[in-house]
């Protein structure tokens, strides 16, 4: 039941009308009891500053960011944790008491949470390829090289992009061809291909048992790239485990209270597949 009591967070983003964010952050309040409900605002690109404004005048609990506000929100708020000054990119923001915002960037770790919780995953010594250098793709490959990775292959279709994710990797990061992804432990794919593009970012690529393909696009569940992989017998994983982690570190951040994670990834679950039936 709202009340005058009751706590917001949102999300801000452009388009934001599918964003599984809504579902999964409120069946985490309802899971803990929280007296917090969560909602989703369409910011045009221009307005991000009035947006962080409001977050500020009404008193928002947290705010989380997506498409397009991520670098504006970096720019904007008070400070950014180590996180999202490297990658210059904020996907939560937390208020403190004292009204400053800080920015976070909880994509790459949320990534890691998922790999451990999911498959028992740690990027420790493991070799690990990821395509694609955009902001995804950059938190990704951050994380991994954070991790302990031997090796933090970029596959890119724009090689200069691929140079300043690698700056990201440190001495373990190295741009390679497609084939290299027939050789690692851990494949990201970190390209809107399979979403909005049909076909798989790594075509001609045949994988194997003991490899780990993960696709950070969830919609459609099961893309090219994860049915190739799934046939050639290595474990595949959509992107839908990193959205519910990253959420869960947003969750814990505002409230201090442990994410019911297991609540979270049902409600995201329900969600896509209610978004999925309304599209058919
Ligand atoms: P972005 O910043 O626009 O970067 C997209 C990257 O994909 C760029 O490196 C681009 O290559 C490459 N690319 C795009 N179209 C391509 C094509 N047709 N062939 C080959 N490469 C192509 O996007 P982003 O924010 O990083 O998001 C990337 C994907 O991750 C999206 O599908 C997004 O939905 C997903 N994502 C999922 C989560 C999650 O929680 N699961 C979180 C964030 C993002 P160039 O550099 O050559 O342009």
């Amino acid at each position: 039941m709202l009340s005058g009591a009751t706590r917001l967070a949102a999300v801000i983003g452009h388009p934001v009308a599918h964003s599984l964010s809504p579902d999964i952050h409120n069946a985490a309040f309802a899971a803990t009891g929280l007296d917090w409900a969560y909602l989703a605002f369409d910011v045009a690109p221009g307005d991000t500053r009035a947006a962080l404004d409001a977050v500020r005048a009404l008193g928002l609990g947290g705010l989380s960011v997506t498409m397009p506000h991520k670098e504006a929100v970096a720019r904007l708020v008070d400070r950014c944790s180590p996180d999202a000054e490297a990658l210059a990119a904020v996907n939560c923001v937390v208020p403190g008491a004292d009204g400053e915002l800080v920015g976070e960037n909880t994509d790459g770790p949320g990534l890691l949470d998922a790999l451990s919780a999911d498959h028992g995953f740690t990027p420790e010594g493991r070799r690990c390829l990821v395509v694609g250098a955009g902001g995804a793709a950059r938190a990704v490959v951050r994380a991994l090289a954070g991790a302990g990775a031997r090796e933090v292959l970029v596959v890119n279709r724009t090689p200069e992009r691929a140079a300043a994710a690698l700056a990201l990797a440190g001495p373990a990061g190295r741009a390679a061809p497609v084939e290299a992804a027939a050789d690692v432990d851990l494949v990201v794919n970190a390209t809107p291909v399979g979403m909005d593009t049909p076909g798989t970012p790594l075509p001609g690529v045949r994988f194997s048992a003991g490899q780990l393909v993960v696709d950070l696009v969830y919609h459609p569940a099961e893309t090219p790239l994860l049915a190739g992989a799934a046939a050639d017998g290595a474990t595949a994983a959509n992107g839908l485990g990193m959205l519910v982690h990253q959420a869960a570190r947003a969750f814990t951040r505002w409230t201090g209270v442990a994410a019911p994670v297991a609540a979270m990834a049902a409600a995201a679950a329900r969600g896509l597949e209610a978004r999925s039936s309304a599209a058919h």
